[in-house]
């Protein structure tokens, strides 16, 4: 299901360095570059998020990909897609806080 928003992810960091101010960790307060070492979080958490739309459906088919689940129904697809752009809160982390929040997260 990450796999779905990754572009969502991608675009929000681009459009947190376009904006020129300087952009800071939000745990630690180190200051973030363009680079690997900038993470962007779910505040809410990606798995709560996950699970609550897919109460909102009757019946997800998802297959496994190894270390992600897709959903199979392309129609469902795009609504998790449009969910996760509707709810989802994110921030710029560094790399070191957000590999030691504690990761239970993991679809
Ligand atoms: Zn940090």
């Amino acid at each position: 299901m990450r796999h779905t928003i990754s572009t969502q992810i991608t675009e929000f960091k681009k459009c947190l360095f376009e904006l020129g101010s300087i952009i800071i960790c939000e745990i630690c307060g180190k200051q973030l570059y363009d680079d690997n070492n900038t993470h962007i979080d779910h505040i809410v958490r990606f798995i709560i998020l996950a699970n609550e739309f897919i109460k909102t459906e009757d019946n997800i088919q998802t297959k496994s990909t190894g270390y992600d689940r897709i959903i199979t129904d392309e129609v469902i697809r795009q609504r998790w897609y449009n969910y996760h752009k509707q709810h989802a809160q994110l921030r710029a982390l560094c790399a070191y806080c957000n590999t030691h929040r504690d990761y239970d997260d993991i679809l």
